[in-house]
């Protein structure tokens, strides 16, 4: 069967023919490639198309489509261990691995995906703190969870209103929303639910609404505020952990949060999620305190093994993040000049292997707003273009570009070829 057929058929059993909604390629109007087999940055379709993968699962194979280290831990640990639902040895290992090898990290919590860990560290800083809101940003996304699934309301202050079906005003009445890189507008949720806010939640480098790095004094301020008000600083780094360096966004601010999560690069490929944070925080969770928060799968042996292989060579090979940063400068660098020469109005922005190019006539994109001024029409018919091209891509104008240990100067070339032929 190739693309098509399977597709069709899927459609029968799975609604949509997926598991995961951006995977339709809906807004494409197109079949989606339905793929085959990867190796290294290439990967293949049904039909036997082959491409350039900058998507990279939506970013854990940073060390590229099945990794002969990573395969091999795969293959000897399920030897002698698949799931027993019992405390491992492997489990220690990656606790010890995060808990030694990042900052502001005394313990860990071990979950099967990034919705799990950020929904899991939102109750656990609600038990810790006693207090029920949260404030997260409009633009960012932590997953699937009720209460992060919510549209601003009216009025800035206004509580949230449900952005999906099936989840009860009652689920989100505790979700305000902030506006990214606008202190200010923070200062004033602050303020109006003084008393009350558990927690404020934050990609630090956001890649949910394509990719904006928070200002310093954004981060820096928030952390003050969270301070002086008693509520918990969340960094969401299930994108952005082990991605924009090997000790994640963290590493790019002078802010501690209090409590991470990761979830994607972490898990190598496989399902994987954690919350860390400072111990005392931890320590409310069940069977230490009152926090309940369980998984039958959670910390399994394979998923493990496979993680710590991937972050072992994240950590024996720092050069792969220059490789990454320095591919990455040539590709963002490529397209300024080609969208120069071609008259087509792009603002990218990068921080190491993580990119978006927006099509938007603004100067810059440092907000949400700035982000909604893009040309979709135009993103379709890029998209479009870079796949019949053999460059995979996310098919969201909202989404980031991965790069890999992988990807050389010629697969750069070749989008860079690429996007030289698309007619705008
Ligand atoms: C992908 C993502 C999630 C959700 O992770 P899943 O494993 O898809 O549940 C949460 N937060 C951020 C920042 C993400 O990029």
């Amino acid at each position: 069967m190739g693309n098509r057929e399977i597709f069709e058929e899927s459609k029968k059993y799975m609604p949509g023919g997926v598991n995961s909604p951006v995977r339709s390629y809906k807004d494409m109007g197109i079949t989606p490639p339905v793929m085959k087999s990867g190796k290294g940055v290439l990967v293949k379709d049904e039909d036997g198309n082959e491409y350039i993968d900058f998507v990279l699962a939506w970013g854990p194979m940073i060390l590229g489509h099945c990794n002969d280290d990573i395969v091999k831990s795969i293959q000897e640990i399920s030897q002698s261990s698949i799931a027993f639902g019992a405390p491992t040895e492997l489990e220690l290992q990656m606790g010890r691995f995060l808990c030694e090898n990042l900052d502001n990290i005394e313990m860990v919590r071990m979950v099967n995906s990034g919705t799990e860990a950020t929904m899991s560290a939102i109750k656990l800083a609600r038990g810790y703190t006693g207090k029920n809101k949260i404030i997260k940003f409009a633009g960012c996304y932590h997953g699937h969870f009720d209460g992060f699934l919510v549209e601003a309301g009216s009025g800035v202050l206004t509580e949230g209103i449900a952005g999906c079906l099936g989840i009860p005003n009652e689920s989100v009445k505790n979700t305000l929303i902030g506006v990214y890189n606008d202190i200010e507008q923070v200062r004033s949720l602050f303020e109006a639910y003084k008393d009350d806010i558990a927690a404020v939640i934050i990609e630090p480098v956001a890649g949910n609404m394509g990719v904006i790095k928070a200002d310093d004094k954004f981060m820096e301020t928030l952390r003050v505020l969270c301070d002086e008000y008693g509520s918990l600083l969340i960094f969401d780094e299930v994108m952005s952990g082990f991605r924009v360096a090997f000790k994640g966004a963290q590493s790019l601010f002078n802010v501690n949060p209090d409590l991470v999560t990761y979830a994607k690069i972490m898990g190598g490929g496989l399902p994987c999620g954690a919350y860390c944070g400072r111990k005392e925080i931890m320590e409310k969770l069940a069977p230490l305190g009152g926090v309940y928060q369980a998984g039958t799968m959670s910390g399994n042996p394979v998923v493990m093994a496979a993680g710590l292989a991937t972050l072992n060579i994240l950590k024996a090979k720092p050069e792969i993040y220059d490789h990454i940063n320095n591919i990455g400068e040539k590709l963002e660098n490529g397209l300024l000049e080609i969208a120069k020469e071609k008259n087509i109005n792009i603002v990218v922005n990068r921080v190491g292997g993580m990119m978006t190019v927006f099509f938007t006539d603004s100067v810059e994109v440092n907000t949400y707003d700035d982000v909604k001024t893009c040309d979709i029409e135009r993103f379709k018919r890029y998209f479009l273009h870079m796949l019949k091209s053999g460059i995979n891509l996310p098919q969201s104008q909202y989404e980031a570009v991965f790069l890999s240990s992988e990807h050389t100067e010629e697969h750069v070339n070749k989008f860079l070829d690429a996007f030289r032929k698309f007619e705008g």
